[in-house]
């Protein structure tokens, strides 16, 4: 019978609570009743896994990563050359935050004042409408005549967006030990080489960054597909080093080692758990991680060489994510772009008449498919990182 790592009550229905070993709000759907009773939950760290959830928000956002309860948040970011800020929607698709408005100063001859509004949707436009309507005497007769005539427009962006994310600092690091902890027990590892583990990690006294750090080596630890985002776990028990840590990559970029024990005296152990972010699925994948007591120890320490090098590879890492999601929405604009020229051919040429494609409808649409290239990019080479607390 299960019982909860924490407080060792045995557990059932009434007072298990679900935990998801890799947070929800990443995607992860690996998920157990086993494992932690439901006061014993909000011990370990919801506000951690808040923290971790906003800092790689961005990347399930633009993924548009598929959760058990509601969508990613928007992500605000800027254009800096107008100073103007948009939201991007899951999945990526900017929008127009506040309207714009602006009120032309002359007045035509008929004494009439012209306003010029620009609004995310009817909504909006409406709003702004209504606010305008006392200032400037307008009957609702004139706006119901006014939202009949919107003009909508969709256009592709030209400029360059920015946005600001902060990331690592203690508490998205004691969420990701939490994923490998839980993953441990998850996998039917002996709670005794943990015990400690989980005294020190709630013990306000202990500085519990002594036992979890960044991590990232001069080789692949987990051999992916190209272009493949995973959320991955490994738990290794080494006998001969004594060592029982586990290793966590989220999103590919975070790169997390945990020393659960550090003298662990029972036979090798592995457990590893790979999982495709976009597509929703459990992965076999090959995996190498050897780490000695030493390495490990220099690691852990405060070693501002390795601090320094470890903030590189982080935004290296996290840039490669970012080339990954870019190319995603170029083949997707891509594919929009040929599906709305071929849309218009059609309008202008339709296929009962035109069975097949002549030299004037080729132009046509090359013209069409020309006019709509315009890509938008998302620029990353402003992420700022939180920096007192990378490593630590
Ligand atoms: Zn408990």
């Amino acid at each position: 019978m299960a019982k909860c790592y924490i407080c060792k009550e045995i557990l059932n229905k009434s007072n298990s609570s679900i935990e998801h070993i890799i947070p929800n709000a990443l995607g992860g759907n690996l998920k157990s009743r086993n494992l932690i009773c439901k006061s014993c939950n909000s011990k370990m760290g919801l506000e951690e896994d808040a923290i971790l959830a906003e800092q790689l928000n961005f990347i399930a956002s633009m993924l548009d990563i598929k959760r058990d309860r509601g969508q990613p948040q928007p992500i605000e970011v800027e254009d800096k050359e107008k100073g103007k800020k948009y939201r991007l929607l899951p999945g990526g698709k900017p929008e127009m935050i506040k309207p714009e408005i602006e009120v032309v100063n002359k007045v035509d001859e008929e004494g009439q004042k012209k306003i010029n509004i620009i609004a995310r949707d009817e909504k909006q436009a409406k709003s702004v409408l209504n606010g305008l309507q006392r200032k400037y005497n307008i009957s609702n007769q004139q706006i119901e005549e006014i939202l009949e005539s919107i003009e909508i427009k969709e256009e592709y962006f030209k400029e360059h967006l920015s946005f600001k994310s902060m990331f690592g600092g203690e508490k998205a690091l004691r969420a990701i030990a939490k994923i490998g902890l839980n993953f441990y027990i998850y996998s039917g590892g002996n709670i005794k080489w943990v015990d400690d583990f989980i005294d020190k990690y709630l013990s306000e006294s202990f500085d519990i960054l002594s036992r979890i750090s960044f991590i990232y080596l001069n080789y692949d630890v987990v051999e992916k597909q190209e272009d493949e985002i995973l959320h991955s776990i490994l738990i290794i028990g080494d006998s001969e080093e004594n060592m029982l840590y586990s290793y966590v990559e989220l999103f590919n970029a975070y790169k997390v080692v945990i020393l659960l024990n550090d003298s662990y005296e029972a036979p090798d152990l592995k457990f590893s758990y790979f999982f495709d972010v976009e597509n929703r699925k459990e992965r076999n994948r090959k995996y190498k991680l050897k780490l000695s007591q030493t390495e490990m120890i220099k690691y852990l320490k405060k070693d501002n060489e390795l601090y320094k090098s470890n903030i590189e590879r982080l935004i290296t890492e996290m840039n490669n994510i970012m080339r990954i999601i870019y190319s995603r929405h170029q083949s997707k604009l891509i594919n929009k772009i040929i599906k709305d020229a071929f849309e218009e051919m059609d309008n202008k040429y339709p296929q009962e008449d035109n069975p097949y494609i002549t030299s004037e409808m080729v132009s046509f649409l090359s013209r069409e498919i020309s006019e709509r290239y315009v890509t938008y990019l998302i620029k990353t080479d402003r992420l700022e990182y939180l920096n007192p607390a990378l490593s630590y």
